[in-house]
């Protein structure tokens, strides 16, 4: 197994209390695989992503329990200057917003090159040529001129073909991408996830997509967890989530996602909002939103159990939940 976060715990001091934003998640990703983590915003799935990298802010962030076994070793137990040899080299991550996360001053070819000149010792002018090859491959075109303009020069789909270029550079086993399309328009979003999944595939990369629109991922993983309240609640092949979810918080991100067979017909939404991570409710977290919550979900907390050997839900009524 390329990576194994196991059983992990992240809470963050703040004025008012603590919050508990990941409360023992376990998952796991193999080279050449494709694992969506799914949630509304504040349920945990980028700070996880956040512990894994080893970019928590912290403080106010703390990893306090677990482990992330990436490639045979627990990287939780090395020292900063281990970790950041790690980054970047081994896996890299892709944000949401890339113009503030590439510089604004340097140009893009600039950008590119400086990785091959610190990491891997290149000339300049080879730096250069390896920058222009990297655009080609993340097929911004006429890559040879482009190479030479700025960030604010490029559209947002371009400049997140460039942000992938980045995290590709080093060819790194691993790459977590955290809302990659979110900011896109939807023709340009499935253009950007395409291509991430055809070089994921051409390196054998394993890959971390974090979203919270189940709609955008349904074709390039294989896998999807789906996260609530710091929790995993339901993990399972991609196509048995379609056919039935386990787990009524599943089912309500289901029947939200747009279709085209429904036009103009109102769209199904989840009631209420994810709980305050100060105060997560007693029992099933989800209990305050369920459709199907019963007096048992308000006191028992349900665990995360075995259905076969493919999937996982955390629902005292994951049968009937099955049965739809
Ligand atoms: Fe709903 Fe109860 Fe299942 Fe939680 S355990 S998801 S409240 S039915
Ligand atoms: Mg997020």
């Amino acid at each position: 197994m390329l990576l194994e976060v196991r059983d992990l715990h992240v809470e963050f001091k703040t004025r008012d209390g603590v919050a508990r934003a990941v409360n023992g998640v376990s998952y796991s990703v193999d080279a050449g695989e494709t694992l969506a983590v799914l949630g509304e915003s504040g349920s945990g799935k980028s700070v996880t992503a956040q512990a894994v990298m080893g970019i928590l802010p912290s403080p106010p962030g703390r990893v306090t329990a677990g482990e992330v076994v990436f490639q045979g070793r627990d990287l939780l137990k090395l020292k900063e200057s281990e970790r950041r040899k790690v980054r970047g080299a081994e896996m890299a991550m892709v944000f949401q917003d890339a113009l503030s996360s590439l510089n604004p001053v340097l140009s893009v070819g600039d950008q590119l090159g400086e990785m091959f000149m610190v990491h891997r010792g290149m000339s300049k002018k080879d730096a250069r040529a390896k920058a222009v090859e990297l655009m080609d491959r993340v097929r911004i075109p006429a890559a040879k001129e482009r190479v030479k303009q700025y960030p604010h020069q490029f559209s947002g789909g371009m400049r997140q073909r460039i942000m992938i270029a980045m995290a590709l550079a080093l060819e790194p086993a691993l790459i977590i991408a955290d809302e990659p399309t979110t900011a896109l328009d939807v023709t340009v979003q499935a253009q950007v996830m395409e291509l991430l999944a055809e070089l994921q595939h051409e390196y054998h990369m394993g890959l971390i997509l974090i979203t919270h629109d189940l709609g955008v991922v349904a074709d390039v993983a294989d896998r999807i967890a789906v996260m609530y309240a710091g929790r995993i609640v339901e993990q399972a092949p991609v196509r048995e989530i379609y056919k039935a979810p386990a787990h009524p918080y599943t089912r309500g991100l289901l029947d939200s996602i747009p279709r085209l067979d429904q036009k103009g017909q109102q769209l199904y939404a989840i009631k209420g909002l994810p709980p305050n991570l100060m105060s997560i409710p007693p029992g099933c977290a989800f209990h305050p939103r369920c459709p199907m919550a019963q007096d048992i979900c308000r006191t028992d907390e349900p665990r995360l159990n075995k259905l076969d050997n493919y999937r996982q839900s955390a629902c005292h009524f994951w049968e009937e939940c099955l049965d739809g």
